[in-house]
């Protein structure tokens, strides 16, 4: 597939003489297109309900869009909850992912009326705890150990992963907290990310269906929904073909009416958890060429550094880059494209071909709208960038400043020092 930018190098050129690069500019027009698709490949189920990942982007201009399509939130901090009940997203519109969670957070989440999702079963200890009793609707993770295998690829090693609990366990949990007065229970499971094959849903999905009428087989309780998280991916590289979100939302379908339907549980909602998959695509990070360097290698310099985007410096993550202006011309310049951090994994791509890169052009940095500005950080004093949304009538809005040097020393209470340094 050609990766072509959502936007051209004449509307960030007048972008970028209001607002510096870099900055992160998001498509609202993608937003809304996607979003719709995946409503529609789930319409079939009546209770279906996108939670969107809070922390894939935690910008509540952005989840405003997604509100409209009656998404709710998925959180696991307080400050995450609290972004969700700025936008109205509260009570049966937030699911609360809790992992290795402090009582409070539970407190929090419970007076917003939120659905607690339990990855542990000493949790139910810590809920009635923090919150007097435990509520009556219910979420546990589960996780089936072993490797998770499509064919004969092996997707992911879910044996190995910190979340959720085994079988024994969470029928136990269902078993105490049906006694304690739970009324409607959930299940969850989350066990391969960034998944680029229709098949992974219906195949989670098969998994937990299975364990749903299980649970409700033996302990007679009532499962309301059945969230199957996050984990539907996008297409990074250009060669990568996209998922269609048809078939997969067919292909739970086929599961649901051959697993839940014949065992009497036709009233089960489906839920999703997607953050990579809502926003990946429709955010990309806009940076500058200001230095270009000859040694061993050719290196072109650009004011975002891995602090603005840090998948490629930690997972070697692949992004896809246009240059800006020059999405025709013939990629036989061969870069390194570098940030300032002191630090050499600090690169956007290595050994990647491109057309000539003169100082100046605008790169755009595909597929950074999930687990991109949201993963920054402030290594060597960088700051984060402002966020920028590109309407569907061709106007912009910056939906969050860039920090400036004050917030970078807000934490110290040193203000008297900090104003003799600006005005020096
Ligand atoms: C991170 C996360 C998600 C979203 O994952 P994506 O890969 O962005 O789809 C959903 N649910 C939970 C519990 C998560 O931790």
């Amino acid at each position: 597939m050609n990766k072509r930018p959502f936007v051209t190098k004449e509307k960030v050129e007048e972008i970028a003489s209001q607002f510096p690069t870099p900055f992160h500019l998001y498509d609202e027009k993608g937003i809304r297109d996607n979003v719709e698709n995946l409503k529609k490949a789930f319409s079939w189920n009546k209770g279906y309900k996108e939670y969107f990942a809070v922390k894939a982007t935690p910008n509540p201009f952005l989840i405003n869009i997604l509100r409209e399509y009656g998404c709710g939130c998925d959180c696991s901090s307080k400050p995450e909850l609290m972004m969700s009940k700025t936008v109205g997203a509260v009570g049966d519109d937030i699911m609360f992912s809790s992992n290795d969670t402090p009582l409070d957070e539970f407190k929090y989440c419970n007076d917003l009326g939120g659905i607690i999702n339990l990855d542990d079963i000493t949790h139910i200890e810590a809920v009635e705890k923090a919150c007097g009793r435990l509520p009556k609707k219910m979420s546990c993770r589960y996780n089936p150990g072993g490797v998770f295998k499509i064919t004969n690829d092996i997707m992911d090693n879910p044996g190995d992963a910190k979340y959720g609990m085994t079988t024994e366990q969470i029928f136990k949990a269902f078993e105490i907290m049906k006694d304690k007065g739970v009324e409607e229970f959930g299940i969850h499971s989350f066990l391969c990310s960034n998944t680029v094959t229709n098949e992974y849903y219906p195949m989670l999905a098969k998994v937990l269906f299975d364990l749903a009428v299980d649970l409700k087989n033996k302990l007679g309780v009532h499962i309301t929904f059945i969230n199957l998280s996050g984990g539907i991916g996008i297409p990074y590289r250009p060669e990568q073909e996209p998922n269609d979100i048809f078939v997969i939302g067919e292909g739970v379908r086929k599961v649901y009416e051959e697993t839940l339907v014949p065992a009497g549980m036709d009233d089960v909602a489906i839920f999703t958890e997607l953050g990579r998959y809502m926003l990946g695509p429709y955010g990309g990070l806009i940076t500058k060429a200001i230095n270009k360097k000859h040694t061993h290698k050719e290196y072109i310099g650009v004011d975002a550094c891995a602090a603005n985007l840090m998948r490629p410096a930690i997972y070697g993550a692949y992004h896809h880059i246009t240059v800006l202006g020059k999405e025709n011309d013939a990629c036989d310049n061969k870069y390194d494209i570098t940030g300032s951090l002191c630090e050499n994994c600090d690169k956007f791509a290595i050994d990647r071909m491109l057309p000539k890169i003169d100082m100046g052009d605008y790169l755009f940095i595909h597929d950074a709208g999930a687990h991109g500005f949201s993963m920054g950080y402030n290594y060597n004093g960088k700051l984060r960038s402002s966020e920028i949304l590109l309407k569907e009538d061709g106007s912009y809005q910056l939906i969050r400043r860039a920090e400036t040097e004050k917030d970078y020393f807000a934490t110290f209470d040193c203000f008297d020092f900090f104003d003799e340094l600006i005005t020096e």
